[in-house]
């Protein structure tokens, strides 16, 4: 064998080890964002990603691998190698309720993948074109019984969030609107701004600075409390839909045999991020709700994922959704 070849083999084995970790990252990381840009999962990335690359050393650059409601970008993440240069921001519908709505889904969130960390939880806010005549909740219920198939929802694709919470909306109200499927809540955004869709459902997240501008409209966040960021917005249960109840979330995964050292060093470098006073600002003024220390482990996301999957199969396969 020659020198060379020799070299070539010895550094092979040398990743083959553990101890390759140690010296992670040496290069950029990518963030896989099965999204289009722009929208919430896009955001929330680039934000707690432009810290961890300063507690890393090394850039981590968000690719937008948008489709399929977030599952192609996902599928992408499962089977790249398990090196640690490619991780992805996965949210309530890509790790929770894909698997009820994709019978042929190439992953499996609880067994393809090890988990970073949450990065924050996202209320639902239920929004509308600023001229939906509807004025509150109470109004826009009866208004969308009325409208029916007439009314346009827009979503980023089957299984992702704001499809999976208005699928659960529309089944409380006894409506069937027409789907306008986007390759993420980005550009859904900026057609219900231009007027051209009726309503969403949509991580807080993507929608703050939108409804403080008044360039669409509010009517209630799906959550208990109202929140910080929208602070004149109802509740659900004070708008007069109570058992509309609805979170989403934004967290980090790795693929299936990403070693232990590097995912608990992309975890030491988000709980950085999450810790430091401007991110969690960027982050909290747009309603993101950051984890608790509890919440902020590996284990304790591992656990979260697998509890999602169990909570959203049955309700969506009893609202009778599927892909195909
Ligand atoms: N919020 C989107 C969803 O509905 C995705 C995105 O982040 O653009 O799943």
């Amino acid at each position: 064998m020659k020198s060379t070849a020799i070299a070539a083999a010895a550094l092979l084995l040398a990743s083959a080890v553990p101890g390759f970790a140690q010296g992670y990252p040496t290069k950029p990381v990518t963030m896989i964002v099965p999204f289009a840009a722009g929208g919430p999962t896009d955001v929330v990335a680039r934000i707690v990603g432009e810290h961890m690359s300063r507690t890393l050393g090394q850039q981590i650059v968000i690719e937008n691998v948008a489709g399929a409601g977030g599952t192609t970008g996902s599928t992408r993440t499962a089977q790249a190698a398990p090196d640690g240069y490619t991780i992805m921001m996965g949210h309530m519908g890509t790790h929770g309720a894909a698997p009820a709505l994709y019978p042929n889904l190439k992953y499996d969130p609880t067994k393809d993948f090890e988990t970073v960390g949450m990065a924050a939880g996202t209320p639902i806010v239920i929004v509308a074109r600023k001229d939906l005549p509807p004025k509150d909740l109470k109004e826009f219920v009866s208004y969308a019984k009325q409208q029916n198939d007439k009314l346009n929802e827009a979503h980023a694709g089957i299984g992702s969030v704001s499809h999976t919470t208005c699928v659960l909306l529309n089944v409380q109200l006894g409506i069937k609107p027409t789907a306008v499927p986007y390759k993420g809540t980005g550009p859904a955004l900026n057609d219900l701004v231009s007027g051209q869709v009726d309503f969403m459902c949509d991580q807080i997240v993507n929608l703050v600075e939108q409804i403080k501008a008044g360039s669409i409209k509010a009517y209630a966040i799906a959550t208990p409390e109202r929140s910080p960021a929208l602070p004149d917005l109802p509740t659900t249960k004070e708008a007069g839909l109570p058992d509309y109840q609805v979170s989403a979330w934004n967290a980090i995964f790795a693929p299936k045999g990403t070693p232990t050292e590097i995912t608990a060093k992309l975890n030491d470098a988000l709980v950085k991020a999450l810790a430091d006073p401007n991110t969690k600002k960027r982050l909290e003024d747009l309603g993101g709700v950051l984890p608790d220390e509890n919440g902020k482990t590996r284990e304790a996301l591992k656990a979260f994922v697998a509890a999602e999957v169990a909570r959203w199969t049955p309700v969506l396969k009893s609202a009778g959704v599927t892909a195909n």
